[in-house]
């Protein structure tokens, strides 16, 4: 198959696929086309694909190509019956999929896949929330007024950092670990008592809230909460957010707008000089005050709303995504490396958006 890997829009560093993954999947016969600048922003330019044997091209010549990697929606169209492997958002982006749908697309977006142990080696949300995770906390070091560790020194002692963190999925509990790493006291906040054990692992303190939704239906993702409950773990994160010198906020529920969990009463009892990072800012944002893409100032406390903080990570960022796609492509892939969609493979089926000319996942159908 001629497999294109499609130049980014604007304000996005990473690439669907580097020069290092290139290789694997030249050996089941592939051949790599990739868009003249695409890996540019992830320090990888067009010589570095060309060393490797992928040939470099203009977007034009993609309507040859069998199947697309990209990270964002591409900006030309694609033509009927190629195949497109994402991650789109397609719950938030009707126009998108119904884009997909006219031009006769099989559109995999691989956010939608089922989180089960095996979709772990494809899903794209674990590796860049992995990253975001880490570098909420590494912007929140580098901004902050204050030390994180506690140190005994010769002109004072300083106390260590106190960091609450909001929702411990993947980016929570890499950040929980990263602060942790750098010597913060941390506490933690989520509606699914069953992370508890990982984050008290990671050396943090759970803060229980009573009486949550029971979520053990929604495939280990979080449910909207009743407002009693709202109400009772807003008293919490309120006592929580006082005490905080950062907060970092990651609390998301799938195709929903986004929890709001720190009101701005709460951000003006915090300490001028604080930090909020809120990763759910795509989605509407954990606070009152986030707004994605910018930094909003309160009462001196730097409120940072970054849905993408993976591309500041370019190198890694789409080495891993790269990873999980070509493993997405050996899934989809029959014994003659062409494509060979078997349906029921819930994996298959779990993120096939559209499909000769149609809806195809039955989230979006509704
Ligand atoms: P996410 O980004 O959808 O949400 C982040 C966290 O916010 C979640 O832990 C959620 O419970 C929490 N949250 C939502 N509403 C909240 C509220 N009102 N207050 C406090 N916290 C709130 O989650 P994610 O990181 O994508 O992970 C979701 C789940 O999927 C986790 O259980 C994770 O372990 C699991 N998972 C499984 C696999 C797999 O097996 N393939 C891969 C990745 C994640």
């Amino acid at each position: 198959m001629i497999i294109g890997v499609l130049k980014e829009p604007a304000g996005e560093t990473r690439v669907s696929l580097l020069p290092e993954a290139v290789a694997s999947l030249q050996k089941k016969g592939h051949e790599i086309w990739v868009e003249s600048g695409a890996g540019i922003s992830a320090y990888a330019d067009d010589d570095s694909y060309t060393a490797v044997g992928a040939k470099i091209v203009e977007g034009s010549a993609f309507k040859e190509a069998h199947l697309m990697l990209s990270i964002h929606p591409p900006g030309f169209p694609l033509v009927a019956g190629q195949i497109l492997i994402g991650s789109f958002q397609p719950l938030s982006y009707p126009t998108f999929v119904q884009k997909m749908v006219t031009e006769g697309v099989t559109c995999f977006s691989l956010d939608m896949l089922p989180r089960t142990t095996r979709a772990q080696s494809m899903d794209v949300l674990s590796s860049q929330a992995n990253i975001a995770g880490y570098k909420a906390v590494l912007l929140a070091a580098h901004t902050h007024s204050r030390y994180f560790p506690m140190f005994m020194t010769a002109a004072g002692s300083i106390a260590p950092a106190k960091i609450l963190i909001l929702g411990a999925g993947v980016a929570g509990l890499q950040a929980i670990a990263t602060a942790r790493r750098l010597g913060a006291v941390v506490e933690v906040f989520d509606t699914r008592p069953a992370v508890k054990e990982e984050v008290v692992s990671l050396g943090a303190k759970f803060v229980e809230v009573e009486g949550a939704a029971d979520a053990s239906k929604a495939g280990g993702y979080a449910v909207e909460q009743d407002e009693a409950f709202r109400l009772r773990q807003q008293e919490k994160i309120a006592a929580s957010v006082k005490k905080a010198d950062i907060v970092i906020t990651t609390a998301q529920i799938p195709g929903k707008k986004a929890p709001v969990l720190v009101t701005s009463e709460m951000i003006h009892s915090m300490k001028p000089g604080s930090v909020i990072v809120d990763l759910a800012a795509g989605t509407g944002g954990n606070t009152t005050l986030t707004l994605d893409k910018q930094m909003v100032v309160e009462n001196g406390v730097r409120i940072f709303g970054d849905s993408n903080l993976a591309a500041g990570m370019p190198s890694d960022a789409s080495k891993l995504y790269g990873k999980n796609v070509t493993n997405f492509i050996e899934l989809i892939s029959g014994a003659n490396g062409q494509v060979n969609l078997n349906w029921a493979d819930d994996l298959v089926k779990g993120c096939c958006i559209t499909h000769e000319h149609a809806i195809v996942h039955d989230r979006l159908k509704s």
